[in-house]
C-alpha cells in the first residue's frame, strides 16, 4: 500500500531539482502524477517512471494554465513548485527583475490555484494545495535575496489565506520552506559568481549542518504534506532548513 494510493497530483517545475525528486517520490507512493514544466526534453525523462505522465506548461501563461485545467477532471493535490532566485539587494534589482520574479514566483501560483481550485474542491472534499516558499521570506532576512524573499513571503501569505478561506470545504493549504538545497539551479548560481569556490563555501557556511539538503529530503516532506497523515496540518509554512533559521 502506497501512502498516496489513488491520489491525482499536478505539480509544476518538475523537470529538475525539488520538483523532479518530488514527482518521483509521489509516484513511488502510488499517486497518479501529472508532472509539468517548461523544459520539454528534461520533462520527458520522467515518463520512464510508472505513475508519471508529463505535460509542457509555462506557469506564467494564463491561457496555457486554463487550457490544461480544462483537460483535467479531478485533482486531489496541486503542488506549485516553480520559482526563480534573483541575486542581489534592492539596488541590484531593476524593475524588469522585480516583475519577472513576482510573475514567476507569485502570480503563477495565483493563476494555478484559481484554475485548479474547482477540480480540487469537488474531487473528494479533501483537496490539498502545497506551495513552494523558502526560509528566505518572512521567516529570515537573507543577504542578496531582496525580491526573492519578497516573493516567498507573499507565498506564505497566499498559503495562509487559502487555508483560512477553504478550510470549511475540506481543502488544506501549506507551504514548504527549505534552506539551501543541492539542485541544478543552486549549482548554476554558484558557478555564476566571480569566485565559485568561495561562493560554495559561503553557501555551506550558513548551513549549521555543514551540508546542503538534498532534493530527495525535501520530497519526503512533500509526500507527508500530500498524504492523509498530515490531515490536521493546514496554513503552515513548514520549515526544512537544517537549522539555518534558528
Ligand atoms: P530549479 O531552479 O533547479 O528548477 C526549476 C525548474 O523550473 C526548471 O525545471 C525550469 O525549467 C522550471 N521553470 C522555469 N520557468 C518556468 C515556467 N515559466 N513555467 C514552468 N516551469 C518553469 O529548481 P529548485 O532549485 O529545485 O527550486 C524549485 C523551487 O524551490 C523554487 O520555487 C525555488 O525557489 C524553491 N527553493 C529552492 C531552494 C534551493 O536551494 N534550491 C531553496 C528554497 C526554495
Amino acid at each position: 500500500m502506497g501512502r498516496l494510493d489513488g491520489k491525482v497530483i499536478v505539480l509544476t517545475a518538475a523537470a529538475q531539482g525539488i520538483g523532479r525528486a518530488t514527482a518521483i517520490a509521489f509516484a513511488r507512493e502510488g499517486a497518479k502524477v501529472i508532472a509539468t514544466d517548461i523544459n520539454e526534453s528534461k520533462l520527458q525523462e520522467l515518463e520512464k517512471y510508472p505513475g508519471i505522465q508529463t505535460r509542457v506548461l509555462d506557469v506564467t501563461k494564463k491561457k496555457q494554465i486554463d487550457e490544461f485545467a480544462n483537460e483535467i477532471e479531478r485533482v486531489d493535490i496541486l503542488f506549485n513548485v516553480a520559482g526563480f532566485v534573483h541575486h542581489g539587494t534592492i539596488l541590484d534589482c531593476e524593475e524588469k527583475d522585480w516583475d519577472f520574479s513576482m510573475n514567476l514566483n507569485v502570480r503563477s501560483m495565483y493563476l494555478m490555484i484559481k484554475a485548479f481550485l474547482p477540480k480540487v474542491r469537488y474531487a473528494h472534499k479533501s483537496g490539498n494545495i502545497i506551495n513552494m516558499s523558502s526560509v528566505a521570506s518572512s521567516i529570515k532576512g537573507v543577504v542578496n535575496r531582496c525580491v526573492y524573499s519578497t516573493t516567498k513571503a507573499a507565498v506564505i501569505g497566499l498559503t495562509k489565506s487559502m487555508a483560512a478561506d477553504f478550510i470549511q470545504q475540506g481543502i488544506r493549504c501549506n507551504c514548504v520552506c527549505p534552506g539551501t538545497v543541492d539542485t541544478p539551479s543552486l549549482q548554476e548560481r554558484i558557478q555564476a559568481r566571480p569566485n565559485p569556490e568561495e561562493a560554495r563555501s559561503d553557501f555551506l557556511k550558513r548551513q549549521r549542518t555543514g551540508r546542503f539538503a538534498t532534493a530527495e529530503e525535501i520530497a519526503l516532506l512533500c509526500v507527508y504534506l500530500a498524504s492523509d497523515e498530515s490531515a490536521y496540518i493546514t496554513g503552515n509554512p513548514v520549515i526544512i532548513d537544517g537549522g539555518w533559521s534558528l
